[in-house]
């Protein structure tokens, strides 16, 4: 019997709503973490600067501060030196009427000065430094908070952090962040035919790449492996794989075992121990695509075929990933220019695996590899991007504007 409760050859769109919708009922804990172990984690809550930045009114340059009144208008006046503030100086002194302090960069402003003017710019003479004309007032000065005042909005909850995100919450003082737990993902490849890398291939068998490169994408998408592993196409080992990878897991991906073949058993299986939200996709590659969920895991059941694999993590799984880690920043949309003609087959979406080039003008041009089954790893380690070809659309001319997958 055909199970009908949930959808079936749904289009993209509605495919990434539903997960989109599940995902939302998975959000992912909140901890506290210090910062240092904080890199492409997502921040849980709103962070505003305890304090401005910089903190204090200081010297973008070396040279020498002074009182923007007392530049000269002409010719040139001879300054008094009457002391030095280093950048990390605890105290300075305050500079008066035709007086001036030797400052560094990073160093604060003395009290009563205003302006900076730079080493290169005056000649000292002894005790004396020789200002000339032309000088701006309040140059060379970092006013404090200029970068953030206090208060500022620093990051919204939902911004992952990099590198230049990590630097300014140090800046700021803050130690540690309310970020979401990084998602524990499964991976499970699934199918008799395969044998792991190093033992000799018997008749019919082939090598085992999916657990590998989904465990990779895994990774990459900031999450953290907790399962690795091949299981047969047996409807119980499958049961109690699934069963296993939820107690420990946020997501369960498995791959191969979602097509309607005899040794097809992840549908039977999750609809026994889970819940299917959709099954199949009008995508290519990917169209078997199952989606569903196992206790309190979400689960992906991907296509054994590796470029599907591939390219239904990311088109799903890392959308997912996003979604549970609380990511609001939506990817920048990329486009490019087809540099060769395309012919589609099939009324599908199709993610093509093409090449990118960027010419003299600055535009960007995207060449679909050769090799577009979608069982050929080498169409996907030769490319560096997913062109998006919609749905219905057939014929693409070279220099046809494409989306290209984030
Ligand atoms: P399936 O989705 O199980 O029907 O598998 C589709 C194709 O992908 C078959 O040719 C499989 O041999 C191949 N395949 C399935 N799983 C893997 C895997 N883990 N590594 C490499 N190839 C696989
Ligand atoms: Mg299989």
């Amino acid at each position: 019997m055909v199970d009908l409760s949930y959808p079936t050859r749904i289009g993209l769109e509605q495919a990434l709503q539903i997960v989109a919708g599940r995902a939302a009922q998975h959000r992912l804990p909140v901890e506290t973490v210090p910062l240092a172990g904080a890199q492409d984690r997502v921040m849980a809550e709103d962070i505003r600067a305890p304090h401005p930045l910089p903190p204090f009114a200081n010297s973008a340059m070396d040279g020498f501060a002074l009182r923007a009144a007392d530049l000269p208008a002409r010719g040139e006046r001879r300054f008094m030196l009457i002391g030095d503030v280093f950048a990390g100086a605890t105290a300075a002194p305050e500079v008066g009427e035709g007086q001036c302090a030797r400052i560094t960069t990073g160093a604060p402003i003395p009290p009563g000065a205003d302006t900076v003017v730079i080493r290169e710019n005056v000649s000292v003479e002894g005790e004396h430094v020789m200002v000339k004309a032309g000088e701006k007032a309040g140059a060379n000065v970092r006013a404090a908070g200029e970068d953030y005042a206090e208060g500022d909005l620093a990051f919204a909850s939902g911004t992952a952090l990099g590198a230049a995100q990590l630097a300014v919450l140090a800046a700021l003082g803050v130690d540690r962040v309310p970020v979401r737990r990084q998602p524990r993902v499964a991976v499970i490849a699934t199918g008799n035919e395969l044998v792991a890398a190093g033992q000799p291939l018997g008749f019919g068998q082939i090598h085992e790449s999916n657990a590998l490169m989904l465990a990779a994408q895994a990774r990459e998408s900031g999450a953290q492996v907790v399962v690795q592993r091949c299981v047969r196409d047996d409807p119980e080992a499958l049961r109690i794989a699934l069963l296993d990878a939820a107690a420990d897991a946020d997501v369960i991906v498995t791959s191969g075992g979602v097509s309607a073949g005899e040794a097809d058993h992840l549908p039977g299986v999750l609809r026994d121990i889970g819940e299917i939200h959709f099954h199949k996709v009008r995508v290519k590659p990917g169209m078997p695509t199952l989606f569903g969920e196992v206790g309190a895991c979400l689960y992906f059941g991907l296509p054994g075929n590796p470029v599907a694999s591939a390219v239904t993590y990311r088109v799903f799984v890392t959308f997912a990933l996003r979604a549970i880690s609380g990511i609001t920043t939506v990817s920048k949309p990329r486009r490019a220019r087809l540099d060769a003609p395309l012919h589609k087959r099939h009324a599908r979406a199709e993610f093509a695996r093409c090449s990118l080039r960027v010419d003299d003008e600055g535009v960007q041009w995207a060449r679909p590899h050769a090799k577009q089954g979608s069982g050929m790893l080498r169409g996907l380690a030769e490319t560096d991007a997913l062109a998006l070809l919609p749905e219905d659309a057939r014929e693409y001319a070279e220099g046809d504007v494409v989306m290209l997958w984030p």
